[in-house]
């Protein structure tokens, strides 16, 4: 009997620690996948999932753009990789620092990783908050999750990993620094958080005229595929309008409030505008959006 428990404890424990995030590769062209993160906010059930994590395959290596939130994510995102090729993860790039793109980096010792400086001083001197936030949130799936910073830091606009050109727009607005790919062999665009598709933007660290400007930039590219931050890829300019209608809506609403006089109750009453009403998580994005901006936006506005 004491044996059978023993057995039962050593399955219960060895289960627990890996959390399964079935996670399936979705093709954009012939070596160019991605993940899909679910359009949710950080819980238990679904680990830390929320983000996409794109691959290029290419003669040599393959190029991986953010890693997702644990260490256990990077870990699958690498067996599903190899179940479609033995080239090895040679390169990452980590397109900006929220801890849904980065703390996956820890699954991949002997990578090189790369960001832009901001983003690498931002996962050393305040990744390890971020892993204590998530252990609260996420709980088991984040087990052994350390940091590992990126160790090349990203200036120049073009990139060339064992011979795979890749354009590296340095944009900003949904964080102080966010790193946009052109793969102009594929013609697909990664557009880190800078887009999110139908899912409603988050902006804890936005600057929101800086945003539209790199969506603005964005949108000259004459891309064939969109892979979002968030959200499915599209193949059309959709997404990208559509995101700069929403930082617009959100940046005249908490101005006009202002001037009336609102408290953040009668903004969060408003209706939701029909342009947005196929957004998912509208509700808790906006009201999140509102309770950080509307103190600053008095603040600005009152002087
Ligand atoms: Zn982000």
């Amino acid at each position: 009997m004491k044996y059978f428990i023993f057995i039962i404890c050593y399955l219960t424990l060895s289960f627990s620690n890996d959390f399964d995030y079935k996670l399936k590769p979705i093709k954009l062209s012939e070596n160019s996948y991605y993940f899909y993160g679910k359009e949710e906010y950080f819980s238990k059930e679904n680990g830390g999932d929320i983000a996409n994590a794109s691959f290029i395959i290419t003669s040599n290596s393959v190029i991986l753009i953010d890693t997702g939130s644990s260490k256990s994510y990077g870990e699958q995102v690498k067996k599903q990789i190899e179940k479609i090729t033995s080239k090895p993860i040679k390169y990452i790039l980590n397109t900006h620092h929220h801890p849904d793109h980065f703390l996956g980096n820890s699954a991949f010792s002997s990578s090189d990783i790369y960001a832009a400086e901001f983003t690498k001083n931002e996962i050393e001197q305040n990744g390890d908050l971020y892993i204590v936030n998530l252990v609260n949130l996420v709980g088991e799936a984040m087990n052994d999750t350390k940091i590992k910073a990126p160790n090349q830091v990203l200036t120049a606009k073009t990139l060339n990993l064992d011979g795979y050109k890749l354009d590296i727009l340095h944009l900003d607005g949904h964080t102080q620094s966010d790193i946009a790919i052109y793969d102009e062999n594929t013609k697909i665009l990664y557009a880190s958080d800078l887009v999110f598709n139908k899912r409603t933007l988050t902006t804890p660290h936005a600057n929101m005229q800086n945003w539209i400007k790199s969506l603005e930039e964005l949108q000259k590219i004459d891309y064939s595929i969109l892979v979002p931050g968030h959200g499915h890829a599209s193949k059309t300019k959709e997404p990208i309008k559509e995101n700069i209608a929403y930082l617009n809506y959100l940046d005249s609403t908490l101005k006009s409030s202002v001037k009336e006089g609102l408290d953040i109750f009668e903004i969060l009453e408003k209706p939701i505008p029909k342009e947005f009403e196929s957004f998912t998580m509208f509700k808790e994005e906006f009201e999140r959006s509102v309770i950080n901006l509307y103190p600053l936006y008095e603040k600005d506005l009152k002087k």
